[in-house]
């Protein structure tokens, strides 16, 4: 798994990696869940999915000081709702 892509996916649901998310089994659980969901649904191809999360990791989900007044995942993120609560 990215590293980008371990990060977005933990910090919207809320998971702390054992280590880096692309040693993280849990990390591939839900990451083969998204992606089992994106396929049933014909949410589209995964592969989009895939290079819009990078583009999210790229653009606001930096590693330090993530912008996340203005990422499109704001609504739907446990850590930006951190945020705004602390
Ligand atoms: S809202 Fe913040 S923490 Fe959540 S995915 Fe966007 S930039 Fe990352």
């Amino acid at each position: 798994m990215d590293g980008v892509i371990g990060r977005i996916i933990g910090r919207v649901f809320n998971k702390n990696w054992k280590g880096k998310a692309v040693t993280d089994k849990n990390a591939w659980l839900l990451s083969e869940r998204l992606l089992s969901c994106i396929i049933k649904e014909k949410l589209g191809d995964p592969k989009v999915f895939y290079y819009i999360l990078l583009d999210i990791g790229r653009s606001y989900c930096f590693r330090i000081n993530p912008k996340c007044r203005v990422c499109p995942c704001l609504q739907v993120c446990s850590y930006a709702k951190n945020l705004a609560e602390n």
